[in-house]
């Protein structure tokens, strides 16, 4: 039975879903061919979603769809397994220091211009320290 296009890509979009591979190279974005080996690599691996940030950036004129979101903060997220993740930071309170611990959330993206869908994907938010 062929898995339909758009359930990959909701799984992508909804968790950190990337690849493993028989190197024991942890792949995300999933690319099915691994850049340490070369090797294609075709095993679904599930991020855990915690990492820090690695480095960050101010967006202060936002890209169509995400509007209203401007001013806000992309960060490059290093994952706890390894792989680098670029994705929004959310929930900050005030500015986001290198280092800084945070974990994967799923939210709204933006709307999609005139048909006004709604787009769902991760952002990254500061842990919360109990
Ligand atoms: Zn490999």
């Amino acid at each position: 039975m062929e898995v339909p296009r758009h359930w990959r890509l909701n799984q992508q979009r909804y968790g950190l879903v990337g690849e493993l591979c028989d190197c024991g190279a942890r792949l995300f974005p999933p690319r099915d061919v691994c850049p340490e080996c070369q090797a294609p690599a075709k095993t679904p691996y599930t991020f855990g979603g915690r990492g820090e940030v690695y480095s960050f950036t101010r967006v202060q004129e936002a890209p169509a769809g995400y509007e209203e979101y401007a001013p806000y903060t992309v960060a490059l997220v290093k994952l706890e397994e390894g792989p680098l993740v670029t994705a929004q930071l959310t929930d900050l309170e005030g500015e986001p220091t290198i280092g800084m611990p945070v974990e994967m959330v799923t939210r709204k993206l933006r709307t999609d211009g005139s048909r006004g869908m709604i787009v769902y994907g991760y952002k990254f938010r500061p842990v919360v320290r109990t």
